[in-house]
Order: structure tokens, then C-alpha cells, then sequence
């Protein structure tokens, strides 16, 4: 960790005058068109598609005065001197070419937002990871509220950054979850600390390399000010910690499910203790809450608690308030959700494990599982999971188009596991499939929806995959 390049706060841009091209209708280019404009931009607005919903939209936009171009996200504007992106838009895009050759900066909404802020604004606590973000985030704001902080979980989470920004309400403080898409095209932003909680092969499509992915990830640390926290368990987050520019006298804090070390939280017989914002931290340790104020009490999930809680203590939250805001934090549908017991086997639905780094952690959790697995594999490949896994596995019941992929690893790493593998892509495909789990279950088992996959294949979304899981059990009860 380098902090040779002492960096300062953005400075205040003035856009007056300024001819900005914003890349993408929708969710996040609208309010930045809309917002650009209002600070006296020339503002254009540039969209790949031309159909009735995105002309709806235009004709708002050019009642104001902004130009919108449909059809063509392709060629930059002439005289275009900042172009503000969609983060979803990826880099290769012949736009960003076009940008770079041009020497024009591009900024994604998270930019735009930062540099929005108001010179009294809000200190950011940001968080970025593969896997567990909105959950640390929520813990995150729980603990800050239990402090008595005026504050908000924000960003990827679902809460845009601009609104927040531009909204009227005062802040002490923000929680804010970063996606690697944001960070990418976040250059100036400088949180007060940040999180980077684990690293596994994601987006790689979008980001073109894993080292590009992580890049961007590493990006979260740059000018953090107080505390640049990684986890022990995932040297890659560490790695990004040590090549990260920061201000003078930030620290790296590590975050451990074992004994910590100085400068660490971690977990001492059931206590999660920091050894890192405590007087004499060579002999000394606070004890911050017991493993069982973290719900649901898996290990991957009391990582992200001490990840939340290394965050609020490096902005000076008393230990009281991580214990009473882990026990006031309630997770959010369709991570590890408890639906059911029926005949002393528990109903868990996972549904947000859309990839196997995520299907992983939550097998770790259980003793003895009948997983419910698949979808569409985004690329990935299963034998890490497998093997990984295997030891945890009664029986396995496999859906979704790519299930083949899933049942080859099987077969390679848990020969020995009966499989049943649903030969249908349709939505009834779940009852079937908790039906067949219910039987293959014995007492003491859970049943664990964790599809390591996307969930197009059959379903809208992960919601409705996970809320079909929970109408199956309810059915088998009946
Ligand atoms: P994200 O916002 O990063 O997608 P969530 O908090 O919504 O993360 O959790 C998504 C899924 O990832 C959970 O359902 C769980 O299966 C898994 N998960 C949560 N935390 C972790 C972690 N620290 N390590 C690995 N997997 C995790």
C-alpha cells in the first residue's frame, strides 16, 4: 500500500457551457441527462435502441431542451468533451474508442455523483466484492443507524447515487455498494474507507480479464482515507490493498473467521472481536458481538458482518452499536432464507447464488444437503464447486438448461451422489423438484436451493425462482 501520491477530494466541475454526452437512456441516463442539463450542460443523449419505449422517453428529454439520438449509441457527437455512460455499457463499445482517441473522459453514474456532491456532503463507506455486497451494505447501515448516524444503504444496492446526492436529505454518513461496472468508470471517486470482500472469476465477458475485473475492483481503495479493509481469507483482496494509492496514515485492516491478529476482526469462541480500532492493539481486543447476533450464522455471512463492522469502527462507531445493529439487521429474501421445516428437513432458499463462488459458501453452511442446482451457466465451469462440495451432498435434483455442465462434474468429483436430473426448462419443473428433494431428504438434512446459475432460462428473475422454490414447499405441506 503506497501513499506516495497523496490524492485530495475531486474538485468542484462546472459543467455551464459544457457540450456532455450521455450514453444510454434508462434507469441511470434519464436522471444524469435531466440533472446535466439543470447545471447548464449541452447535453446529448446518444441510445443504441430505437423503440417505442426509448422514443416516449426521448420526447421528455427534448421538451427540455436535450438532444436525444436513437438508433446510434455508436459514433461520439461532434464537440463532445465529457461523455457520462450507463455503467452497464461496456468498454469495448466503438463510443469509448472513438472517446479515447478524441482524448474525451468518460464517467459512469457513480462519477457523476461524486462529483455532484456539495462540499459538506456525506463521507462515503463503500463496498465491493464478487459476492455478499447488499448484505454487508444493509449490515453496514444497520450498525451506522444503531450509532444514532443519520444514514442510507445506497448505490448497486438499488438506491441511485444521484438522487441521493441531489435529493434534500442530510446525511451523516452513506453506505454505498459499488459494482465493478461502476468502478470502472468511477476515476476521482475517494471513499472516507472501503471493503473489498472476496474476489472469484465474474463478468469476465464484460471486464475482458480477470485482472481487468480485479483492477477495477481494486479501484474502490484509491484516496481512501481511514481504512482500506480486505479479507485475510482471499490474499487477492489483500493484493489490491498493497497496490492501492491512499491518503497518508490509512490503514489496512484485515477481517478473518479466525483469531485476529493486530489490525484484524475476527472471531475468538464465538465472539467476533476487533483487534484493530483498540487502544494497545498488541495485547488488547474489543469484544464487538457474539456469532449468534449474525443472521443467518453461516461462515460466509459472518464474514460479511465483520467486513460491515470493520467499516462502522473505522468511522468511530462504539462496539455497542455493531452488536445492536447486527441484532436489528434482517437479510434480505432469497439469501439463505429459511422456509420450512417439514419433518425435521429445513426449506432453504438461496436464489440470489447465481454463481458458484456464491453456491459454494452457502454449501459450506450445511452439514448434509440435497442441493437443488442449475440454470444458465454464464460461462462458468463446476468442478471447484463439486469437489469443493461433495463431502456436504445426500443427493442432488438438477434444473435449467445448462444442467448437463452440473451433472458432468458430478459425475467426475461426487460419483457416488444420486442425481436426479429434470428433463424440463419449464416453470412446474420446481415443484417437481422439491417433490424429488423431499424424498431423496432424511431427517436432519437441509434442502438447498443454491443454482450456481443465472435464472432466465426459466424464470424473470431470481425472486421469482426463489418465491416458486417457497410455493413448492408450501404445496408439499399441504
Ligand atoms: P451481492 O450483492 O454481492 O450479489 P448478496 O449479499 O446479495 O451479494 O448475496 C448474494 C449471494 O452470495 C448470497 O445469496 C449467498 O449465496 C452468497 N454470499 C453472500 N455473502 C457471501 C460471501 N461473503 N462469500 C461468498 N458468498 C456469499
Amino acid at each position: 500500500m503506497g501513499s506516495g501520491k497523496v490524492t485530495t477530494g475531486s474538485a468542484p466541475f462546472d459543467f455551464q457551457g459544457k457540450h456532455v454526452t450521455v450514453a444510454g437512456l434508462g434507469v441511470s441516463g434519464i436522471p444524469a441527462a435531466k440533472a446535466l442539463h439543470a447545471r447548464g450542460a449541452i447535453v446529448a443523449v446518444v441510445n443504441d435502441g430505437d423503440d417505442a419505449r426509448s422514443r416516449e422517453q426521448a420526447a421528455g428529454l427534448e421538451a427540455l431542451g436535450i438532444t436525444v439520438r436513437l438508433g446510434d449509441g455508436a459514433t461520439l457527437p461532434e464537440g463532445t468533451e465529457l461523455i457520462v455512460t450507463t455503467p452497464g455499457w461496456q468498454p469495448g463499445k466503438p463510443l469509448f474508442q472513438a472517446a479515447a482517441e478524441a482524448g474525451v473522459p468518460v464517467w459512469g453514474d457513480v462519477e457523476l455523483a461524486w462529483r455532484l456532491r456539495g462540499p459538506d456532503a456525506a463521507p462515503w463507506l463503500a463496498v465491493t466484492g464478487t459476492n455478499g455486497k447488499t448484505t454487508t451494505v444493509r449490515m453496514l447501515a444497520a450498525i451506522l443507524e444503531a450509532a444514532g448516524l443519520r444514514t442510507a444503504a445506497v448505490g448497486n444496492i438499488g438506491v441511485s447515487l444521484l438522487d441521493v446526492v441531489l435529493g434534500e436529505e442530510t446525511y451523516d454518513v452513506l453506505a454505498v455498494e459499488l459494482s465493478s461496472y461502476q468502478l470502472h468508470w468511477a476515476p476521482s471517486l475517494r471513499a472516507h474507507s472501503a471493503a473489498v470482500l472476496n474476489l472469484a472469476p465474474d463478468h469476465l465477458d464484460w471486464h475482458g480479464s480477470m485482472a481487468a475485473y480485479a483492477a477495477d475492483k481494486g479501484r474502490i481503495y484509491a484516496g481512501n482515507q481511514v481504512a482500506c479493509v480486505y479479507n485475510v481469507a482471499d490474499k487477492a483482496t489483500e493484493d489490491l490493498v498493497r497496490e492501492a494509492d491512499v491518503e497518508e496514515g490509512c490503514r489496512a485492516i484485515g477481517f478473518t473467521l479466525g483469531t485476529p491478529g493486530p489490525s484484524q476482526l475476527g472471531v475468538v469462541d464465538g465472539i467476533l472481536v476487533d483487534r484493530a480500532f483498540v487502544e494497545n492493539r498488541q495485547k488488547n481486543a474489543q469484544e464487538l458481538a457474539e456469532v449468534s447476533d449474525v443472521r443467518p450464522p453461516a461462515p460466509h455471512n459472518i464474514a460479511n458482518a465483520l467486513a460491515a463492522a470493520a467499516l462502522a469502527r473505522a468511522f468511530g462507531v462504539p462496539a455497542q452499536a455493531v452488536r445492536d445493529g447486527l441484532r436489528s439487521f434482517r437479510p434480505d429474501a432469497h439469501r439463505i432464507e429459511h422456509v420450512a421445516d417439514l419433518d425435521g428437513v429445513a426449506y432453504v432458499d438461496d436464489s440470489k447464488a447465481t454463481n458458484t463462488h456464491a453456491a459454494q459458501a452457502s454449501l459450506a453452511a450445511y452439514e448434509s444437503i440435497v442441493w437443488i442446482a442449475g440454470g444458465l451457466a454464464k460461462g462458468a465451469t463446476f468442478d471447484e464447486l463439486v469437489a469443493a462440495s461433495a463431502k456436504h451432498l445426500r443427493a442432488v435434483v438438477l434444473i435449467g438448461a445448462d444442467r448437463a455442465l452440473i451433472r458432468e462434474a458430478l459425475a467426475r468429483h461426487a460419483p457416488e451422489v444420486p442425481v436426479v436430473d429434470l428433463d424440463r426448462t419449464d416453470t412446474g419443473a420446481m415443484l417437481q423438484a422439491v417433490t424429488e428433494a423431499k424424498r431423496l431428504a432424511v431427517a436432519g438434512d437441509t434442502v438447498l436451493l443454491a443454482p450456481a446459475c443465472a435464472s432466465m432460462d426459466m424464470f424473470t428473475n431470481y425472486n421469482q425462482r426463489g418465491d416458486a422454490f417457497a410455493t413448492a414447499v408450501g404445496e408439499l405441506r399441504a
